[in-house]
């Protein structure tokens, strides 16, 4: 496999990508993390740093980055799947603000180490806006303002910017108004996820690439290779999950899908702003995500592509070139700057995982010593760094303010069989794509996709 060519990023990395040697036979290990994304490498790297002298070792299927980390849009956010009126209800106010605050931090916490282990990455905290193109999203603006407000964010956070002030950081066509957050950096993702790679092996830790784990134990991580024993087995599989023995119904693998523009003359950036290199998306339903990259291109991704039968993760899913088609029309759409053919050189796409209530998790079970995380819902760039340090402070015993935040030992119900989990998930992509339409035509808000956002707890 030419693992260049799995996306922009994978192909702009300065090294070749040949896989490191796999597990040579039976091991044992202190801790056995499967999946060397950014949650194995960063459970593998808070472990390490914390304490150096844990026998650490990373089992990847392919090489580190293969999946949705050598992927993504870039956004490393304070972004986390269930939002804060919906932690509020479950966990209370001060529980909710305290998992928003530590989503904050860790937006600076990747920065710092990436600045003290020098990866290369394009990192620049810009910040995102987010913009309202028509009523109705600008309706969502406002509201998502006062409820931030309400529940203990101030404008340090999130503030409404009015249309000058928008298209003065984003100029795309038709802004009415934008929310705006400082908490958000724009990275390049397969350059993070290397650098990762290296930096946990100069921390001590074994990483075997094209090493498949067939299956996990207690005690024991299995490949065709050999096991390694370990007293504690960490599953970092995010959108992979269901390929493993007794994880069908874990997670439902949705996908992404990017497309990455050739480099733009400056006029046009001249006309289309972000100049602090914001990430940028707006109010609409089905989410679109964008970055400028380092090299003056736009990377642009959005949600939409359908959900495949019986969980089923495959190379053949990374394109669907109907969704190419529409994520390069609405570029054009927000930026007519580029012409009516926009000048796309890359496209790509991949596997993010979705649990049943949309929650995002962390935990170990002491009594077996499995650990895992995941279900970012497309929001895991940051959220996984929150997820290895507090794994490594869950496998080290140690209590923490991390190891109380609400999602942590979170158990997510099952999803249905089939053919249920796709008809719903199919069903819930095809409301909120007809719910944009209608608000495009008309400018209202969808009632519909109201109900179906309270539907999923949102
Ligand atoms: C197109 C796209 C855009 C996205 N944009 C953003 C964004 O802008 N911001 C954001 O926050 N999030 C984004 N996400 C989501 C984010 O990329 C993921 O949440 C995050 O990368 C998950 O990291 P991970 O390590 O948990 O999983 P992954 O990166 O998917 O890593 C899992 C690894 O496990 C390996 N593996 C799987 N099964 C086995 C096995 N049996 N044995 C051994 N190894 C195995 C895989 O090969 C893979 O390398 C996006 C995702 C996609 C697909």
């Amino acid at each position: 496999m030419r693992y260049q060519e799995l996306s922009h990023w994978l192909s702009t990395v300065d090294e070749p990508l040949d896989p490191r040697p796999s597990l040579p036979g039976d091991a044992d290990a202190d801790v056995v993390i499967v999946g060397a994304g950014y949650t194995g490498l960063w459970t593998a790297y808070h472990l390490a740093t914390a304490d150096p002298s844990l026998r650490i070792t990373v089992l990847e299927a392919e090489i580190a980055g293969y999946g949705a980390s050598g992927r993504n849009g870039g956004w490393c956010s304070a972004l986390f799947p269930t939002s804060l009126p919906a932690l509020a209800r479950r966990h209370g106010r001060d529980r909710a603000l305290a998992m928003q605050r530590a989503m904050q931090e860790t937006v600076r916490e990747v920065g710092r180490v990436v600045a003290a282990e020098g990866i290369d990455c394009d990192w620049h905290q810009g910040g995102t806006v987010v913009l309202a193109r028509s009523q109705a999203q600008l309706g969502r603006a406002r509201a998502e303002v006062a409820t931030a407000r309400e529940h203990g964010l101030d404008p340090d956070d999130l503030v409404l910017l009015d249309a000058a002030e928008a298209s003065a950081r984003c100029a795309a066509e038709g802004v009415l108004g934008a929310t705006y957050t400082p908490h958000c950096a724009v990275v390049h993702p397969a350059k993070l996820v290397r650098g990762l790679a290296r930096a946990v092996e100069r921390h001590g830790v074994r990483l075997h690439e094209r090493t498949p784990v067939t299956a996990i134990r207690a005690g024991a991580a299995v490949t065709p290779y050999g096991t390694v024993r370990a007293p504690v087995v960490v599953r970092a599989t995010e959108g992979y999950t269901p390929g493993l023995p007794g994880q069908r119904r874990a997670i439902a693998p949705v996908y992404s899908l990017m497309v990455a523009t050739e480099p733009l003359p400056a006029q046009t950036w001249d006309r289309i702003g972000l100049a602090e290199r914001e990430t940028f998306s707006d109010h609409r339903h089905v989410i679109i995500y964008g970055q400028r990259t380092a090299d003056g291109r736009l990377a642009f991704g959005g949600r939409g592509a359908p959900y495949h039968f019986g969980s089923r993760v495959s190379p053949a899913y990374d394109r669907e070139p109907a969704v190419f088609r529409a994520l390069r029309r609405v570029l054009g759409e927000l930026f007519p700057v580029l012409g009516p053919e926009v000048p796309v050189s890359h496209t790509w796409g991949g596997p993010l995982g979705v649990a049943r209530d949309w929650s995002a998790s962390v935990g170990l079970d002491r009594a077996t010593g499995l650990g895992w995380a995941g279900g970012y819902v497309g929001d895991g760039v940051g959220t996984s760094n929150l997820a290895g340090r507090t794994l490594a402070d869950l496998i080290r015993g140690v209590d923490s303010d991390l190891t109380t935040l609400p999602w942590v030992n979170h158990r997510s119900p099952r999803w249905e069989p089939e053919p249920l989990r796709w008809l719903a998930v199919n069903a819930g992509l095809k409301v909120m794509f007809s719910a944009d339409a209608a608000e495009a035509r008309n400018g209202r808000p969808s009632r519909r996709a109201a109900a179906f956002s309270r539907l999923l707890g949102h």
